[in-house]
C-alpha cells in the first residue's frame, strides 16, 4: 500500500465526494432514528495543508482553496452548508490549515444516538486515525480490510445508515472489488445507502464498472461525475464520479445545483451529469441525452432517474 491521502487531501475531487457524503448525512439528520456510518476507507482524518505532501501537490489549492474563495448562489451555499460549516470546525481564524478526512466529517453530522465504524489498513494512516477522533464513544476505529468490513458489519443493528467505499485505486482490483463488494453487501441489507467513489483518468474503466453494476440489477442507482480536465492522461486526475444506491430522494435535484456550480469553480472544460443506475456508462443515445452544452464548452445536463 503506497497511496497516501495527504498529497491529495481537499482537492477537487475530495470537495466532490465531501460534499454529497455530507448531503447524505444531513438527509440521514432528518428522522430522530439513530443511523450508522461504515467508512470502509477512511484514511488519516485530518490533513495538514502545509504539509511537506500538500505544499508539493498543491492540489487543495485548486480544491477547496478555490471553492472558498468563490462567489455562489445562495442556493449553493445553502446545500454545502453542512459540508463548509464541518471544515471551517477545524479552522479557527478564518484561515485554513487543516482539511478534514470523511470520518472527521461524518463526526461532525453525528448525533449523540448515531454511530461511526471507520476501517484504515495502512498502519501509519491507521494510528493517525486512532488519534485523530479519539475520545469519542460513538466512533469506533478499526486496523481492517475495508472489503472485509463491507461484508462483516452490514446490516447495521440500526438498520440505518450509510456505507462509503472510497478505495485508493492503486491496484486494479478495486474497480472490481467495488461491484463484488457492493452487491454482496446490498443482498445482505438492500436498504441501506451505498456512496462510491471513483477516479476518472479515462472513460474506460468508469463506464466498465456502471455496465456491471447495472448488470447486478440494483433497482435506485443515481450516478454523478464532474469532470475538470480531459481525460485520456493516465498520470492525471480529470474527473471523479460517485455510485449512489438507495440516494436520499432529494439528491438528485440538489447535485443538479451543486455540480454546476462546483464546475464553474475549478473551471477547465468540464461536465457534469448524473444519470440513472441503467443510463450509467451510457449508450450512444443515453450519453446526448445526459450531456447539455455550457458555456465556454463545458457541459453539464440531468437525467432523471427511476425513470
Ligand atoms: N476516505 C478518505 C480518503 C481515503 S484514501 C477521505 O475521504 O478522507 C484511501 C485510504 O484507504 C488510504 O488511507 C489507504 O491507506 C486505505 N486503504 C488501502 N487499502 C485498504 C483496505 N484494503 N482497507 C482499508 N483501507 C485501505
Amino acid at each position: 500500500m503506497n497511496y497516501r491521502h495527504e498529497f491529495h487531501a481537499g482537492n477537487f475531487a475530495d470537495v466532490f465526494k465531501h460534499a454529497i457524503l455530507c448531503r447524505i448525512l444531513h438527509h440521514l439528520r432528518g428522522k430522530p432514528a439513530a443511523f450508522r456510518v461504515i467508512d470502509t476507507h477512511a484514511g488519516a482524518g485530518l490533513y495538514d495543508l502545509a504539509s511537506a505532501a500538500a505544499e508539493r501537490s498543491g492540489e487543495w489549492h485548486d480544491g477547496i482553496e478555490k471553492l472558498l474563495s468563490a462567489e455562489i448562489s445562495a442556493e449553493v451555499a445553502a446545500l454545502l452548508a453542512p459540508y463548509l460549516e464541518a471544515v471551517s470546525a477545524c479552522n479557527s481564524g478564518g484561515r485554513l490549515r487543516i482539511y478534514p478526512g470523511s470520518p472527521t466529517l461524518i463526526r461532525a453530522l453525528l448525533r449523540p444516538q448515531d454511530r461511526l465504524i471507520a476501517c484504515e489498513l495502512e498502519p501509519k494512516a491507521h494510528l493517525a486515525l486512532a488519534r485523530n477522533l479519539r475520545g469519542d464513544s460513538r466512533v469506533k476505529i478499526l486496523e481492517l480490510d475495508g472489503w472485509v468490513a463491507l461484508n462483516a458489519y452490514v446490516p447495521p443493528k440500526e438498520r440505518r445508515g450509510l456505507v462509503f467505499v472510497d478505495p485508493p485505486f492503486e491496484a486494479g482490483s478495486d474497480f472490481s472489488n467495488l461491484v463484488s463488494g457492493l452487491t454482496a453487501a446490498h443482498r445482505k441489507w438492500a436498504t441501506g445507502i451505498y456512496a462510491l467513489w471513483y477516479p476518472l483518468k479515462g472513460r474506460r474503466d468508469a463506464d466498465l464498472l456502471a455496465r456491471r453494476l447495472g448488470r447486478a440489477g440494483l433497482p435506485k442507482v443515481l450516478r454523478a461525475e464532474i469532470l475538470v480536465a480531459p481525460l485520456g492522461d493516465p498520470a492525471r486526475l480529470g474527473g471523479a464520479g460517485m455510485i449512489l444506491v438507495n440516494p436520499p430522494w432529494t439528491l438528485e435535484s440538489e447535485l443538479s445545483a451543486i455540480l454546476p456550480a462546483l464546475i464553474r469553480v475549478f473551471g477547465g472544460a468540464g461536465e457534469a451529469h448524473f444519470s440513472s443506475g441503467l443510463a450509467c456508462g451510457g449508450t450512444r443515445t443515453e450519453r446526448s441525452l445526459m450531456y447539455g452544452l455550457f458555456p465556454q464548452g463545458r457541459s453539464w445536463c440531468v437525467v432523471p432517474y427511476w425513470q
